[in-house]
C-alpha cells in the first residue's frame, strides 16, 4: 500500500544571550559542572525569576524573519513534571493557546519533493533548558549518576511547525533552512553537535486524501542525517503496521543511532498531563509595537534576499549565489573580498604586511566566486579548517591580493593554486609566499628567449615537422618551455616567442 508521510517538527534553538533566561548566570558550552548556577536556576524556594529581555528580543527577531505575528501580550506557564535534571519540578514554558507564545503563524519556503513547499509555522515560544544527567561517561564512576545544572535555565526558543512536511528529505531541508535563518539573524549558532539546535519530529502516515493519521513523536536525533534516518525507519514501521492490519499508537519514541531504529519511550503525553498553569512569579509581558518595529529595522539581510542581490549586483548565476549565501560567514567573506578588489582598483587598499603594492582591479566578483567555491573550499577541506580558522589563515584581503597577482600576470593561475596552498598552511600574505618561493612569473623576454632557443635546439625534428605544416606541435613546445621553467614562464610571451622563432627558419 502507498502511504503519504505527514511530518511536523518542533525545533529547539538555544539563544545566544550572555545570561540565562531568568537569572544572571552566564551561558556557555561546557565548563566545570555546576559552576554556572545560582539559587534561581537551581530552583531554591523563595527565589524569583526575572525575564531576560534579550531572549524576548531574539525571539521577536526570529518571528519577524519568518513572517510570524508577534503577540501584544505574552505569558509564561509552568509545565509540571518530575525529572532529576529539573530541580524545580516544573519547567517554565509558554502554553499553546493564543495570547501566550511570543509569535503565532508565519512560515518558510523550502525546496520540496516537487517544487517549492511552504511550511507553515504554528508558534514560536520561549522556555528554559533543563540540566544534564550524566550516566557512565568517561571520567565518572559508572555506578553513580551525576547531574550538571550549568545548562539549567539557558534560554530555548521552540519553533513549532504545522504538519506540512511530506518526506524525510523535506524535513532536513526545513531544518537546514531554519538553521540558516537562525545563524543569519545571529540568535543561535545552529550547532547540532553541541546541542544548541535540537529537533523532535512528529510523523504519521495516511492514504493520500485521508484525514491525518495517529502521530508518533521521535526524540533524540542529533544530526540531520539521523533525523532523516529516524523518519525513514518510522514511516516504514508505521506502513508495515497498517499493512498488517494493525494501528499506530500515539507515543513518544527514541531514536537509537547505533541500532538504526526507534523504540518506544512512553505513551505520548497530552497537555493536561503537565497541569499547565500560569506562572505566578512572572508578569505578563507587554510587547510594544514600537519595540517590534525597532527590532525589524535592525534585522540583517535574510539569506533569500541576499542571494537575489548577489545575482543582481554581481551578475552571478543563481546556483553560485545560493552557494555563496549558504551561510552568512561565507557571504560576508565574499563581499569583503570583492570590496577589497574594488579598493585595490582605486589604489587604496594595497597589501600592508608585504609592503608591496598588490594587484589593481584584481578581478571581478565572478573570479572571486570561482575561487571561493573551488580552490578555497578545497584548501579548507584539505587542511580541515573550520570557517574561523580559514578566515584567520586566508583573510579576504589576502585572497583579493592573490587574485590581483594573477590578473597582473605576476603569477599564473596554476601557480596561484600552489600559493593558496602555502597561504592555507602558513597564514602568510600571497606576495611573501611568491617572493620566498621564487614563484614570480618570468616575463623577461631575454631570459625566456634563451629557454625557447634551447628547447628548439633540442628538438630539431619537431621543428622541421612544424615548419612542414604540423602547427599543432606548438602545444608540445609550450609544454617543454613550461616544464623547463617549472611553470613560471609567462605563457603569452612564450607563445609569441615560439611563433616568431618557428616562423623565422
Ligand atoms: P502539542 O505537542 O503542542 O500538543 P501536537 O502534538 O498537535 O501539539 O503537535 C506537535 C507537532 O506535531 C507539531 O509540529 C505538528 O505539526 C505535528 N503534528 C500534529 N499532528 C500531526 C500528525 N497527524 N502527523 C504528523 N505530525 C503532526
Ligand atoms: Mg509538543
Ligand atoms: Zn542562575
Amino acid at each position: 500500500m502507498n502511504y503519504e508521510a505527514v511530518i511536523g517538527l518542533e525545533v529547539h534553538a538555544q539563544l545566544l544571550t550572555n545570561s540565562k533566561i531568568f537569572c544572571g548566570c552566564p551561558v556557555a558550552f561546557g565548563g566545570e559542572p555546576n559552576s554556572r548556577v545560582c539559587p534561581i536556576c537551581l530552583g531554591m524556594p523563595g527565589v524569583l525569576p526575572v525575564l531576560n529581555r534579550r531572549a524576548v528580543e531574539y525571539t521577536i527577531r526570529m518571528a519577524l524573519a519568518v513572517d510570524g505575528r508577534v503577540a501584544e501580550t505574552s505569558a509564561f506557564a509552568r509545565k509540571n513534571y518530575f525529572y532529576p535534571d529539573l530541580p524545580k519540578g516544573y519547567q517554565i514554558s509558554q502554553y499553546d493557546r493564543a495570547g501566550e507564545p511570543i509569535s503565532l503563524d508565519g512560515g518558510i519556503e523550502i525546496e520540496g519533493e516537487d517544487g517549492p513547499r511552504f511550511v507553515r509555522l504554528r508558534r514560536i515560544h520561549l522556555e528554559e533548558e533543563a540540566g544534564k544527567s550524566i550516566h557512565s561517561e568517561p571520567g565518572y564512576d559508572p555506578d553513580l549518576s551525576y547531574i550538571d545544572f550549568n545548562r539549567t535555565g539557558v534560554p530555548l526558543m521552540e519553533i513549532v511547525s504545522e504538519p506540512d512536511i511530506r518526506s524525510p528529505r523535506e524535513a532536513s531541508a526545513y531544518l537546514a533552512r531554519l538553521r540558516q535563518i537562525l545563524q543569519y539573524i545571529g540568535v543561535c549558532d545552529g550547532n547540532m553537535d553541541e546541542g544548541s539546535l535540537r529537533c523532535d519530529a512528529n510523523v504519521s502516515i495516511r492514504k493520500p486524501g485521508d484525514p491525518l493519521g495517529e502521530l508518533v513523536e521521535i526524540k533524540n536525533m542529533n544530526s540531520m542525517r539521523s533525523m532523516e534516518r529516524a523518519l525513514e525507519f518510522e514511516i516504514e514501521r508505521q506502513a508495515d503496521l497498517l499493512d498488517d492490519g494493525g494501528r499506530v499508537v500515539r507515543q513518544t519514541r527514541l531514536w537509537n543511532e547505533e541500532e538504526r531504529e526507534t523504540f518506544p519511550m512512553r505513551s505520548k503525553e497530552e497537555a493536561h498531563d503537565y497541569r499547565y498553569f500560569p506562572d505566578p512569579d512572572l508578569v505578563t509581558v507587554e510587547i510594544a509595537r514600537s519595540w517590534v518595529d525597532e527590532i525589524g529595522e535592525d534585522l540583517p539581510e535574510l539569506p533569500d534576499v541576499r542571494m537575489q542581490r548577489f545575482v543582481e549586483d554581481y551578475g552571478l548565476p543563481q546556483d553560485m549565489a545560493r552557494q555563496l549565501t549558504e551561510n552568512r560567514a561565507r557571504a560576508d567573506y565574499f563581499e569583503a573580498c570583492v570590496g577589497q578588489v574594488a579598493g585595490d582598483a582605486s589604489g587604496e587598499a594595497a597589501s600592508q604586511d608585504s609592503g608591496e603594492a598588490s594587484g589593481k582591479a584584481a578581478g571581478d566578483a565572478r573570479t572571486v566566486s570561482n575561487w571561493m567555491l573551488s580552490e578555497l573550499l578545497r584548501v579548507q577541506h584539505e587542511n580541515r579548517m573550520d570557517q574561523q580558522t580559514l578566515e584567520e589563515r586566508i583573510p579576504p584581503d589576502h585572497l583579493a591580493q592573490l587574485l590581483g597577482q594573477i590578473k597582473e600576470g605576476k603569477i599564473s593561475g596554476k601557480i596561484g593554486k600552489d600559493v593558496l596552498d602555502v597561504m592555507a598552511e602558513s597564514g602568510k600574505a600571497p606576495a611573501s609566499v611568491i617572493e620566498e618561493q621564487g614563484l614570480v612569473q618570468i616575463s623577461d623576454t631575454g631570459e625566456l628567449e634563451g629557454v625557447v632557443d634551447g628547447i628548439l635546439a633540442e628538438h630539431p625534428d619537431d621543428v622541421a615537422d612544424y615548419r612542414a605544416g604540423k602547427t599543432k606541435l606548438l602545444g608540445f613546445f609550450m609544454g617543454q618551455v613550461m616544464r623547463a621553467t617549472q611553470g613560471k614562464a609567462n605563457p603569452k610571451l612564450v607563445n609569441e616567442l615560439l611563433r616568431k622563432k618557428l616562423a623565422e627558419g
